[in-house]
């Protein structure tokens, strides 16, 4: 079974001269309010992530810029001076946006009423773990998002699972067809230092929209084709309907040997 490890070295290797961000960047080129400091802010990456659930990176870049230039700064302060329908007018580029309005909403509320409008109080230093539990008790905050909070803002060596990373991970063969969340992450961190973690989260989603994508991954240019069993157990399929073992095994029978 192929090593996490070994992943990371394959793909660090094959984007070595690539920029993982070239479509979020792209977005973002000409809007002169958009600092890239702000994905590390605490409330707007929260706020970020949210808009990311169940679209692509561009229109989540197009949603956030849009509520950018709405209230001039994303804090819980600003976003509740707005109502839901502005709030979602100004992320509906993302879709789902009635949903990620109120999620949205609900999380500035919660800030402000809990911890003084600022996400900086819910940390506890030096210990992730409560973090994250407090984290996870946010409306709209959920594994991925706590996760993404953790591996961003407080760099604490976490690696997000999406539906790319949780595809990918199944495919190869790092983790088993059933294996949930919590063990995808322990699977992956295994053999990565702690400052490698965040750039292999995203080297796999890359990979994910690249190569192993949902319908009609790319297995015959895939750097880690000879490491995977997705790709072993399809080459067998074509094995067999190129003519040999089972259908040779069939005919043998119907020729009563
Ligand atoms: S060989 Fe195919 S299924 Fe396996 S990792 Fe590569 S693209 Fe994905």
């Amino acid at each position: 079974m192929v090593k996490s490890k070994q992943v990371f070295q394959i793909l660090e290797k094959f984007y070595r001269n690539v920029d993982l961000w070239k479509e979020v960047k792209e977005e973002m080129r000409g809007f002169k309010g958009f600092r890239e400091k702000d994905f590390a802010s605490p409330f707007s990456n929260l706020v970020i992530t949210i808009l990311s659930q169940n679209t692509n990176a561009k229109n989540t870049a197009r949603a956030y810029l849009n509520l950018l230039k709405k209230v001039g700064s994303i804090t819980p302060e600003n976003i509740l001076k707005l109502s839901e329908r502005e709030l979602s007018e100004a992320i509906k580029v993302g879709g789902l946006y009635r949903i990620k309005a109120r999620r949205i909403m609900l999380l500035a509320q919660k800030i402000v009423e809990e911890y003084g409008g600022s996400v900086n109080e819910l940390i506890v230093k030096g210990d992730p773990r409560r973090t994250r539990e407090r984290l996870l008790a946010l409306p709209g905050v959920g594994a991925k998002t706590a996760d993404v909070f953790l591996a961003y803002c407080m760099k604490c060596g976490e690696i997000p699972i999406d539906r790319h990373i949780t595809r990918i991970t199944k495919r190869i063969g790092i983790v088993s067809r059933k294996a949930n969340y919590d063990e995808i992450k322990r699977e992956l961190k295994k053999g990565i230092k702690r400052k490698d973690r965040v750039r292999f989260h995203e080297l796999l989603i890359r990979f994910g929209k690249d190569i192993c994508r949902a319908r009609n991954p790319l297995c015959e240019n895939c750097p880690l084709n000879a490491h995977c069993s997705w790709e072993r157990a399809q080459a067998g399929i074509r094995t067999r309907d190129c003519g040999s073992t089972g259908r040779h095994v069939t005919w043998l029978r119907h020729l009563g040997h």
